[in-house]
């Protein structure tokens, strides 16, 4: 895994969306003492060549001016670190001076949308569409990547056709996130989808990629080919994120990801005492994720696709005990059905593919008379597509 640190300015988010959890109203903004101190962490913290991304909450709530001075201190100072910026957004508050400032950096932006604006208004509140999509075109008129991800949630699985549709018209990549059960509500599970309807989700978005190749990019469904093909899991879910990923709260306080920001059972340090990897290594946050790693060379031992996929995300393998009211992780990621049907399903397409009348020139002595070429492209076309 390659190293990652995350930025969260602030844990609040202007924005209202029914399934998320992880907003809290009363967060502070980070002040740039906590960059500066970051900075004076990183400094002889490792060689290994840096990406920023900030998220949040909603990140953009610290403004323009926080960007201003941000930006060039991290790059700057790091710059023997190469650092690399990226921002997840709902882009609610952008503006053409903070896209100018973005392209300077060329910034990539992570969004969300659910899909048409009913679906999406539905689960994220009236009027969350037309901001987004304001913010949208001040990005794109600046020349800003931007891509989406969509949340399904057990409303929205149900309108998938709807939604692949208007990403297909839109022109605009997907890449999705099924809705996971909350830690912290009455009923956990009201938007959730469980891990079977993610796995037929996967495998119906993989028919339709295959349908519709070169239309539309489906980002997961790429992570998950290209991750078989290589044998090592190409984004953080399905790879050791362990040490290599680390988030930062608007106070200072380390995290192992921006997912466990705010649950003080996590927190490893604090960047102004600029922590050493030995001493992160000792805090009880890393402690038990590294127990989780070895928990998960136990139980996947015997799975045939533990390479790439590595038990999942350890945030995915947390519960609530309900004696002692603390979330614990207590296995592998509760996705791991999902993940058995896609793999299964991208491995058994791409021996098939392999093993096929038009394939066999590859093998001396084994020429076919059958030389036509199959009808649409397959799996193995994701699997090397660059
Ligand atoms: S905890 Fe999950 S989301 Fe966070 S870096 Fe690790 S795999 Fe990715
Ligand atoms: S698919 Fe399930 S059993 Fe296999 S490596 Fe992933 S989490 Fe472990």
């Amino acid at each position: 895994m390659a190293f990652h640190v995350m930025l969260i300015p602030s844990m609040d988010c202007p924005s209202n969306c029914s399934y998320c959890w992880g907003v809290d109203k009363e967060s502070e903004i980070m002040s740039i003492e906590i960059v500066e101190e970051t900075v004076r962490w990183l400094k002889n913290f490792r060689e290994e060549p840096v990406t920023f991304t900030f998220h949040g909450g909603e990140p953009l709530l610290a403004g323009y001016d926080f960007y201003k001075k941000a930006l060039p201190l991290l790059s700057r100072e790091l710059s023997h670190l190469n650092p690399a910026f990226a921002i997840q957004t709902n882009l609610w508050l952008m503006t053409p001076q903070i896209a100018e400032l973005f392209a300077e950096y060329h910034i990539p932006i992570g969004s969300s949308l659910d899909g048409p604006v009913e679906i999406n208004d539905f689960q994220r509140g009236s009027g969350y569409y037309e901001k987004t999509m304001h913010g949208y075109k001040i990005a794109r008129e600046k020349g800003l990547q931007v891509s989406f991800i969509s949340t399904f949630t057990s409303h929205s699985i149900k309108l998938k056709e709807d939604i692949f549709h208007f990403f297909l018209e839109n022109n605009l990549n997907l890449k999705l996130h099924p809705a996971l059960p909350s830690l912290r509500s009455e009923d956990p599970d009201e938007w959730a989808i469980s891990p079977e309807e993610y796995g037929e989700l996967l495998i119906y978005l993989l028919d339709e990629y295959l349908e519709n190749m070169g239309e539309i990019e489906i980002k997961n469904i790429d992570h998950l080919c290209k991750g078989i093909f290589v044998r090592r899991g190409v984004v953080c879910t399905y790879a050791d994120c362990v040490g290599d990923t680390f988030a930062i709260g608007p106070d200072g306080n380390i995290y192992p990801c921006y997912r466990f920001v705010g649950m003080d059972e996590y927190v490893m340090g604090n960047v102004r005492d600029h922590p050493t990897m030995d001493e992160l290594e000792k805090s009880k946050s890393l402690m038990s994720l590294r127990e989780w790693e070895k928990l998960v060379d136990e139980e996947c031992a015997d799975c045939d696709y533990i390479k790439f996929c590595r038990g999942g995300c350890p945030y995915n393998a947390l519960t609530m005990n309900k004696e002692s009211q603390k979330m614990e992780i207590d296995g592998v990621d509760h996705q791991c059905p999902a993940y058995k049907m896609i793999f299964k399903e991208i491995m058994d397409r791409a021996n098939k593919e392999f093993l096929s009348p038009s394939n066999m020139p590859m093998f001396p002595g084994m020429e076919s008379n059958n030389q036509s070429k199959p009808s649409k492209p397959g799996v193995m076309a994701l699997m090397l597509k660059r």
